[in-house]
């Protein structure tokens, strides 16, 4: 499942991406534009008179939780955890394994130490990525909306 996201949904483009799925967002488009992208991906929206061209899903509320619950029921949302953080978050592109000279260099001296192997980096915008707090925050987000299944 690929996503393309309107201008409205910057939120939602992130927990999308960080559940792994390819998830196109721009804060703005050009309606041809959309028309292209939508051709391969599934268009997601709250603006009626874009759905009503689009076709796609159409979301009813402006809160994150909702939203992520109505996707779920609509298109039986359970990604694989394996791709779960295997993405950049602001920009989409798949995270690599970060090159340890760069790492080294970039990422705070303990994060380095304690995670050497298990940091992630995006080429695209040059972000690290790695397991912390941070992600517990989200797993138990992600637990909360029943997109991962509490064990
Ligand atoms: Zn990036």
């Amino acid at each position: 499942m690929e996503f393309l996201l309107d201008s409205m949904l910057g939120r939602l483009a992130k927990w999308l991406r960080i559940m792994g799925y390819d998830t196109h967002y721009q804060s703005k488009y050009r309606l041809g534009e959309l028309y292209r992208l939508s051709k391969d991906r599934i268009f997601v929206t709250r603006n009626k008179a874009l759905y009503s061209k689009l076709n796609g899903v159409l979301l009813s509320s402006d809160i994150l939780d909702d939203q992520i619950r109505e996707l779920k029921e609509k298109l039986q949302l359970y990604p694989d955890i394996k791709n779960f953080f295997s993405r950049c978050v602001i920009c989409n592109r798949k995270l690599i394994k970060a090159p340890l000279k760069l790492a080294q260099e970039y990422v705070p001296e303990y994060v380095f130490l304690e995670n050497r192997d298990k940091i992630r980096y995006c080429p695209s915008c040059n972000r690290f990525y790695w397991p912390g707090t941070h992600r517990q925050n989200m797993i138990r987000r992600l637990k909360k909306w029943g997109i991962i299944l509490q064990s």
